[in-house]
């Protein structure tokens, strides 16, 4: 593993028990939310995690925080004393972990307390962990609302007094405040109108180059992991079944499913259109032990191996970058990406 790791998820699971009856609440089975996830984050990286609504994206997200408990699995944070395990931590050694970990949540509407002043907001990671004087964390807060954008003369004001957008950039400066080195931002932009996410993955794109963050970037939105991840990791049924690079995911995906998602990506370029490919059918919440792969049902390549073995994530990179996939037929398909076939020209 790179010496420049932060973190590593190892074989995270979470599963969420199914229980049958009105009174007794008989456990049935589980969902398998998540099911063995392996992934590393660089520092000062950005990552996409994709995938459609109940693949896990943000139960991984969750889990790496543990906001969520994971049922199994280790969630490695390479601190400058050593790899430290958060999913072994006591509640004090998550606490004091926690101040280097944030997460900004998707809807700036609820996750903002209405009762509370923007000021009150904005520092009170600071008030939590016993940091400064009074004097000084309002200090803080009035140097941190200007850096995401904010004037600190309406710190006084509570949250329906501000947009959609302006809410977020608060609840940026919350995550903000403590210096994290890494923030897992669940959907950030996604309740927010187009114009306004613009203007708010530009400024995540400025607050990492200026406090070198690290980001996790949870998205169903593959165009803005596009614009804003270096790498991309796509989720289907709580497993990854393809991750590398953006640049290299984009132009040339591995696994059916990243191909149908990329065909639905609008693109810019005058004189193209699309070949949207429509994905038939619903993921369904994956209980039990898959006999083959699990986008099987769903997959237009499926071949008869693909009904009977669950395939393996597989690096499949051959020049050094690393490219893994989980498709028996990664091999001989000749998948479309983004900037080949799939938009070809219109007169074309
Ligand atoms: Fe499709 Fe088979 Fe690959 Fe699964 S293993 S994605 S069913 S081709």
């Amino acid at each position: 593993m790179s010496s420049s790791t932060l973190l590593e998820a190892r074989e995270l699971k979470k599963y969420f028990p199914i229980q049958e009856g009105a009174f007794l609440r008989k456990k049935a089975g589980w969902v398998k939310a998540v099911d063995g996830v392996s992934f590393s984050i660089r520092r000062g990286e950005t990552v996409g995690l994709v995938g459609e609504s109940g693949c896990g994206k943000t139960t991984t997200g969750r889990m790496l925080l543990r906001i969520i408990e994971p049922t199994a699995g280790s969630i490695i944070y390479h601190d400058s004393s050593g790899p430290v395990d958060i999913a072994e931590l006591d509640r004090k050694e998550l606490w004091n972990l926690r101040r280097r970990m944030q997460m900004i949540f998707q809807d700036p509407y609820s996750s903002l307390n209405p009762r509370m002043t923007v000021q009150e907001i904005v520092q009170e990671p600071l008030y939590c962990y016993g940091i400064g004087t009074v004097a000084e964390r309002k200090e803080r807060a009035m140097e941190i609302l200007k850096v995401v954008g904010l004037d600190p003369k309406f710190m006084s004001r509570y949250p329906h007094a501000f947009s959609g957008g302006q809410r977020q950039r608060i609840g940026i400066a919350r995550a903000l405040i403590l210096n994290p080195e890494i923030i897992i931002a669940d959907e950030p932009v996604s309740a927010l109108d187009v114009s306004i996410q613009a203007q708010v993955l530009n400024l995540l794109q400025d607050l990492q180059a200026q406090f070198n963050l690290t980001f996790l970037f949870i998205s169903h939105d593959l165009s803005v992991v596009e614009h804003l991840c270096d790498r991309t990791l796509v989720m289907y049924l709580g497993r990854i079944v393809e991750m590398a690079d953006t640049e290299e995911l984009f132009d040339n995906p591995l696994h059916p499913y990243v191909e149908t998602l990329l065909s639905a990506v609008p693109r810019p370029e005058p004189g193209f259109r699309f070949d949207e490919q429509i994905l038939e059918g619903e993921a369904e919440g994956y209980q039990g032990e898959s006999k083959g792969c699990t986008f099987a049902p769903r997959c237009r390549y499926a071949k008869a191996i693909c009904h009977e073995e669950v395939p393996e994530l597989r690096e499949m990179a051959s020049n050094g970058s690393s490219h893994a996939v989980r498709c028996h037929l990664a091999e001989s398909l000749e998948l479309k990406g983004v900037g080949s076939a799939i938009c070809r020209d219109a007169a074309g």
